[in-house]
């Protein structure tokens, strides 16, 4: 009757541009009660109540959301759904937990009923934390990239994922060869890339994992497919870099081998890049490359402590994400609250605004999506999730001493998980709530 119509009420947060360490007033709208106006998936009205709801048509039906805060969905720049089933393993340090863990567990996804079965139950995850979008690592297999976008297209998720290029330095049953990453990756870009709202990104695992070839390989099908991303590791940890040092004698740093090939530009993320200099920033920031910050993944391996002041003020683009299974949860409020730690400790303090902007407008920036994500303003896409910051016992004591906004966000990223995530919508549907 109302063509799908809805309004959504709540406290309204989004950030409009990066929110620096003042909190700007130009850089993100807060209405304390807000509206949202939903229409075939978009938002149409976007304000305080009183105006929002001016706008509807009489008899639009209403989700009332009174005390707590509607911002939009957030966005994981880098996690891997296959060790999904390997979070919480123990090992030592990077090298030893991909032979340990990682790569027997990938190997399940030469089974296709395996990889439906995970991207299933990835997908009901990220949703249940609020990840609306999410940049993912597939396997070695073009099979599991095709079962998460199948996953991801039934709920109209915007995913974007790739398959592994993998052909050296890794068991032979996860090798694939230049020739066959080139034309399996090329195959799943034609196949999904722009298929709704799924987003293919070239995915070489990291430099000790591909051959010269198989990196000429990946620049060639960069330049083939400028629209599409570029998505892998870089310089998480010491005896990485060494190794990538190692190998390709001709490089003056590991970002430069990533560089020779063609691989940076805008929409191209690279995870962790811990191990960083002065330079390597600047051609990050130059060509237009993103980073995507780890923190609980750099921790629970011991990578090292990722210098976002630094980062930042240099000019690089910064996304935050889990990177699961290195990572240690699915959520990105914990993945916030470790990303405070880990910027305190190298003598950042991060500004809980300035947080919640990486982990919601700085993916979309990222990826190249702001047309569609990032914010709460008309024309985007209606992905937003319904935060309750008194979600726990603790919290709500905490909550009610909570003076300003930027309390109640610093405490919903230092004390809130998966517990303060009330409901998740894509494209306006509800698909994800806590209560019944
Ligand atoms: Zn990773």
């Amino acid at each position: 009757m109302n063509g799908g119509a809805r309004l959504i009420r709540g406290e309204l947060l989004y950030c409009l541009a990066d929110p620096g360490d003042e909190g700007s007033k130009e850089s993100y709208v807060h209405h304390e009660d807000g509206g949202l106006l939903i229409q075939m998936g978009r938002i149409v009205a976007s304000g305080s109540w009183v105006e929002v709801v001016a706008l509807a048509p009489a008899g639009t039906p209403q989700e009332d959301y009174s005390g707590r805060l509607i911002v939009p969905g957030f966005i994981d720049t880098h996690i891997h759904y296959p060790q999904t089933d390997i979070i919480a393993s123990p090992g030592h340090g990077l090298l030893d937990w991909l032979e340990r863990y990682t790569f027997p567990a990938e190997r399940r996804f030469a089974d296709p009923a395996v990889a439906e079965e995970v991207a299933r139950f990835f997908c009901d995850e990220l949703l249940r934390n609020g990840t609306t979008t999410a940049q993912v690592f597939g396997t070695v297999h073009p099979g599991s990239v095709d079962a998460l976008f199948k996953e991801a297209r039934s709920r109209q998720m915007a995913l974007v994922a790739g398959k592994v290029m993998m052909d050296r330095h890794c068991p032979d049953f996860l090798s694939d060869t230049a020739q066959s990453a080139y034309d399996d990756s090329r195959r799943l870009i034609e196949g999904w890339h722009g298929l709704g709202r799924l987003r293919y990104a070239i995915t070489p695992r990291f430099a000790v994992t591909s051959s010269e070839a198989q990196l000429e390989a990946a620049g060639a099908l960069a330049r083939e497919f400028p629209g599409v991303g570029i998505h892998s590791h870089l310089a998480e940890n010491l005896a990485e870099v060494a190794w990538v040092r190692q190998l390709f004698p001709w490089s003056r740093s590991y970002l430069d081998v990533y560089d020779h090939y063609g691989l940076l530009r805008p929409q191209a993320i690279y995870a962790h890049c811990i191990h960083l200099d002065e330079a390597d920033r600047a051609r990050m920031v130059a060509t237009g490359s993103s980073a995507a910050f780890c923190p609980t993944s750099n921790l629970f391996l011991g990578s090292g402590l990722f210098d976002l002041g630094e980062a930042l003020t240099s000019g690089v683009r910064v996304g935050v994400a889990t990177d699961v299974g290195g990572g240690t949860s699915f959520s990105m409020l914990r993945t916030l609250g470790a990303a405070y730690q880990v910027a305190h400790l190298k003598g950042y303090v991060l500004p809980a605004l300035r947080a919640f902007y990486l982990a919601t407008l700085a993916g979309a920036e990222a990826l190249g999506l702001t047309d569609e994500l990032g914010t709460l303003e008309v024309g985007k896409a209606a992905d937003f999730v319904v935060l309750d910051p008194a979600a726990t016992p603790l919290m709500a004591r905490r909550v009610a001493w909570a003076e300003s906004l930027d309390e109640r966000l610093f405490l919903l990223l230092t004390l809130g998980d998966d517990r303060a995530v009330a409901a998740t919508y894509v494209l306006g549907e509800r698909a994800w709530r806590r209560e019944p």
